[in-house]
């Protein structure tokens, strides 16, 4: 069966039709699955990655119509800032940006062996990425009085011990983060959220140290760890979270850390 982001979707049911988008991150795993989803509803897309390779075969795969790859480091503000402006520039405004590019740890190191190098680069990628992906998008969205930001924050930000300790706080920052711009931005008439994944089979979750782990013992851990049982979280279901919080469907929805862990974090374990 064909996958969820790979089925057209008819004109009446878009979601996003019109509407620009620059997808921090973009390349690949959540981001690169939720461009796919955004331009089937109608979205053009700038992906903004470091990866210009894979990032500019997502592009072609997408159409130049729909698409448009910008190399983009979302430590560095200039980088930030001329994402938004290509967006502005090949597709005429920015309607929805998601500040999704993230990086993650070795998962099992302790506090004291974990360094503040490793949360300093935390930090750098998980908290000024989306400080900045904000910025510069309210830069735009405040004179257009409309928009919609996402930042991609994680199970981790809601629950201990869900990641490693300085992605989890970099995360729990993003939520901080969300909240006072939601809180600031919605008199302009612009909503701001998270999105929150639970694990999830990405280039990211499959390089996160776990000694080595194939993808199907991943599978089994994730599905082991997770609430509810035999149904498997897929980048899709972060895509799909991501495009409800972009569309109009959302239109009174700001201020909020959408969890999609499938009540993992609701749960007792015991
Ligand atoms: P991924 O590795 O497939 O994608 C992350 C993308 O971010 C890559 O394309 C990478 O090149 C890009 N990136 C990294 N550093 C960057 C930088 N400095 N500037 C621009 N781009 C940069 O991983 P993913 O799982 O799709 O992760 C996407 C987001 O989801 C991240 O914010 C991550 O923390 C979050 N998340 C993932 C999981 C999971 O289990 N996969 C769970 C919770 C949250």
């Amino acid at each position: 069966m064909a996958s969820r982001s790979s089925q057209e979707v008819p004109a009446a049911a878009r979601k996003l039709d019109g509407k620009v988008v620059v997808i921090t991150g973009g390349a690949s795993g959540i981001g690169a699955c939720t461009a796919r989803l955004f331009v089937k509803h109608g979205a053009r897309v700038v992906v903004a990655d470091i990866q210009d390779e894979l990032g500019a075969s997502l592009c072609a795969e997408l159409g130049p119509e729909n698409s448009s790859f910008v190399h983009c480091d979302v430590s560095d503000e200039a980088d930030v800032a001329g994402a938004v402006d290509h967006a502005v520039a090949r597709f005429g405004g920015l309607d929805v940006m998601f500040n999704n590019a993230g990086v993650v740890g070795p998962l099992g190191v302790g506090i004291r062996d974990a360094t503040r190098e490793e949360l300093e680069r935390m930090l750098a990628v998980n908290v000024v990425g989306p400080f900045l992906g904000t910025k510069h998008a309210a830069r735009v969205m405040v004179p257009a009085r409309r928009g919609s930001i996402i930042s991609t924050s994680s199970m981790a930000s809601a629950v201990a011990g869900a990641g490693p300790h300085a992605y989890t706080a970099s995360k729990h920052a993003v939520v901080g983060l969300m909240r006072n711009a939601a809180a600031e931005l919605g008199r302009h008439g612009i909503r701001v959220n998270c999105v929150a994944p639970a694990g999830v089979i990405t280039p990211m979750a499959t390089a996160a140290g776990m000694g080595g782990m194939d993808v199907k013992t991943l599978e089994a851990l994730l599905e082991g760890a997770a609430n509810l049982k035999g149904v498997g979280l897929k980048a899709d279901d972060i895509a799909a979270a991501a495009l409800f919080l972009a569309s109009d469907d959302a239109r009174y929805v700001s201020g909020q850390n959408l969890l999609v862990d499938g009540g993992s974090s609701v749960v007792n374990p015991s």
